[in-house]
């Protein structure tokens, strides 16, 4: 359902995303690791779109964009509603509580009836836990309380797919467990899923397949038990050597 073929992106001289190529199917979580630098992230805001890719195309379910085309802007953002992006250090909008941070997206750019989105959203805080802190706003919730409203606010635009881009590398680590739980019961209940995260545990129990990135390759890829286990390449061994 989201499929990657022959992606390339650079900056300026630098190649940083070379002949990238994924096939996920529906319902699958996908865990992407590599070292700082080797284009986890770029390749996610390929994904959304937020970076446009130097060539190549992408498509979830079916719709494709095709960039070595000139692609128009109301495709890009048809094809960005397809995705929920879940970002590091949360960006929630300060002057706004949970729950109207939940429900921008929908109001504003799905242009929903904001009494339907008001109780989609009241039900998305209340799935990640967060039923009596809906009128906090960020400054008042810890930091794994405003990743888990960063994470309902992505689901209340009704995604195909959530990309999380190091969700809880921001957090204090006794606040890690409660974030990674609200995924884990996402991936349980059949959300397509592309995780970056150093949180090697976590890709071990919830992940499908494991992509290794390095220099903007995709060096190795596999199921968890084999990746962690018995990777072949020796950078990879390397840099699980470094991490574990
Ligand atoms: P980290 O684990 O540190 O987040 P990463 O694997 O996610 O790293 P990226 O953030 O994708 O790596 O960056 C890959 C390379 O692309 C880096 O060399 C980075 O400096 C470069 N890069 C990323 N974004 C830009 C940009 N907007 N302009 C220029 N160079 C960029």
């Amino acid at each position: 359902m989201i499929s990657v073929k022959g992606l390339y992106k650079q900056f300026d001289d630098l190649q940083v995303l070379k002949d990238i190529n994924i096939d996920i199917e529906q319902g699958k979580v996908v865990v992407v690791i590599g070292p700082s630098g080797s284009g986890k992230t770029t390749l996610l805001r390929c994904l959304n779109v937020l970076e446009t890719p130097t060539s190549g195309a992408v498509a979830i379910g079916d719709q494709q964009l095709d960039f070595s085309q000139k692609v128009d802007r109301k495709a890009i953002a048809n094809f960005r509603r397809l995705t929920g992006m879940v970002f590091q250090n949360y960006n929630l909008f300060p002057h706004m509580t949970a729950l109207q941070n939940v429900m921008e997206g929908p109001i504003t750019v799905k242009k929903e009836a904001k009494s339907v989105v008001e109780e989609r959203a009241k039900e998305l805080l209340k799935k990640v836990g967060l039923h009596d802190k809906m009128d906090y706003y960020p400054f008042q919730l810890s930091g794994g309380q405003q990743q888990r409203v960063g994470i309902a606010r992505a689901l209340a635009m009704e995604p195909n797919v959530m990309l999380f881009d190091e969700p809880t590398s921001a957090l204090d680590p006794e606040l890690v467990g409660e974030v990674l739980q609200v995924m884990k019961d996402l991936a349980k209940e059949g959300m397509t899923m592309v995780v970056v995260t150093h949180e090697m545990k976590f890709a071990n129990e919830v992940a499908d397949e494991v992509i290794f990135m390095d220099n903007g390759v995709i060096m190795e890829r596999n199921v968890p038990d084999v990746m962690f286990q018995s990777p072949k390449e020796e950078r990879t061994k390397q840099f699980l050597r470094l991490i574990q």
